[in-house]
């Protein structure tokens, strides 16, 4: 997955641009700026790519979400539906807004089940946010039926699964809004960063404005500009900006070695009948950043598991036990940990999540190890790391 295996003269020769001017903000100064504007010129990139009107760019994928949720409207009480396989942003993201985190079970996409979310769907519902773990898609037909028949927004989060489709339509330009990260381990990075892509208008001019201080950018005078409503600092530097666009550029380069590296692992592991794969939705394409497969029980996972590291195959990830990434360890969201009050809001209305009976997860999740694929991994080292997984699993099934 990680973009930074292959950071190189492209993404130098941006950042040389930027630093030639020193002109390190996006807005503004057009004096000095000998014509580059990195952070535009990112947006329109990705605007093409994505086949979306409007993209706007962050600081993070984290601040992506809090800036896609706020431009919807979320606020204290709302309720934003989200998977317990994620990153922990998820849930940071909708705090943020003193809104409240509704978890919902995944299925064997290991994404959001469809019918887990229409049960947990509640008066105060306003958003379902489906996280594309691993470089695979939720069912996003199915979710948007459902959002369209509560009335509820969907809002994609392609952090892991950038340059994936769905119907032919790239990921994160299906729902309502998409947000992507661009952080140092993700496809394509720009060191940090993160965008939010929609085709609604209006959503769009909340995004710019809200992640700017409330900014209308009307006009060339910063200071004279009016603030329609409160507002926050999520910017983007043009530095990092100016990786993006390198890197942006490479997207279809870093999908085809990872596609070629993920078939090579896919194909190996197909010779093991007890390896199942995890299921992509009809119309999905991956974007091949991880391998996500089932062992037949959660002992013989963690056997697998334990057999590939001591055959030397790393980037190999158990989530079941991983503290960032499985509800199980997130105790500091289910007992409430903060440094200061949280609102009164999110204290009355986050169910114990001690108590909720997430068995449907675990029945996956316990049975998952998911491996990334690197970008530097040639072909010859990529057979040789699949047959050596070969022999660890055998050796786990047959012990
Ligand atoms: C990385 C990631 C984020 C957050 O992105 P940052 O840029 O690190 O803030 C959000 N969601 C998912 C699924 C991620 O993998």
């Amino acid at each position: 997955m990680p973009g930074f295996e292959l950071f190189g003269d492209k993404e130098r020769k941006e950042v040389q641009d930027v630093l030639d001017s020193g002109v390190l903000m996006r807005y503004g100064f057009d004096g000095m700026r000998n014509g580059h504007w990195k952070a535009k010129e990112l947006e329109a990139a990705l605007a093409n790519r994505m086949q979306t009107q409007h993209v706007h760019l962050v600081s993070s994928g984290t601040a992506a979400l809090t800036v896609a949720l706020a431009s919807i409207g979320v606020g204290a009480g709302d309720e934003v539906i989200m998977p317990t396989f994620t990153f922990v942003a998820s849930f940071e993201s909708i705090l943020a807004l003193g809104a409240v985190p509704i978890l919902v079970d995944i299925d064997d996409t290991l994404t959001l089940d469809p019918a887990a979310v229409e049960k947990a769907i509640g008066p105060r519902t306003k958003v379902v946010m489906p996280v594309h773990m691993c470089g695979s898609m939720a069912n996003l037909d199915a979710l948007q039926k459902i959002c369209t028949k509560h009335g509820l927004s969907l809002l994609e989060d392609a952090c892991q699964a950038i340059g994936g489709s769905y119907n032919g339509k790239p990921l994160g330009s299906y729902g309502d809004l998409g947000c992507f990260s661009f952080d140092y381990v993700k496809t394509i990075t720009c060191g940090e960063g993160g965008a939010i892509i929609t085709n609604n208008e209006a959503y769009y001019e909340n995004t710019h404005k809200y992640s700017d201080h409330g900014h209308d950018h009307i006009g060339s005078d910063r200071g004279a500009e009016q603030h329609p409503f409160l507002g926050y600092n999520f910017r983007i530097s043009e530095l990092n900006a100016a990786v993006g666009l390198a890197q942006l550029s490479r997207l279809d380069e870093f999908l085809s070695i990872q596609e070629r590296n993920y078939t090579i692992l896919r194909n190996a592991l197909s010779g093991i009948p007890e390896v199942t794969f995890r299921r992509v939705p009809d119309g999905g394409e991956e974007n091949y950043s991880f391998l996500s497969f089932f062992l037949p029980t959660e002992g013989l996972a963690r056997k697998a598991h334990k057999s590939l590291r001591e055959n030397g195959v790393d980037s190999c990830f158990y989530w079941y036990n991983n503290n960032w990434h499985y509800y199980r360890k997130w105790e500091h969201l289910t007992q409430l940990k903060s440094l200061g009050n949280l609102p009164q809001e999110i204290r009355n209305a986050v169910p114990d999540y001690t108590q909720t009976d997430f068995s449907a997860s675990d029945h996956w999740m316990g049975r998952t190890i998911s491996c990334l694929i690197k970008l530097s991994w040639s072909e010859k080292e990529m057979e040789d790391r699949a047959s050596k997984m070969v022999s660890a699993i055998q050796e786990t099934l047959f012990n």
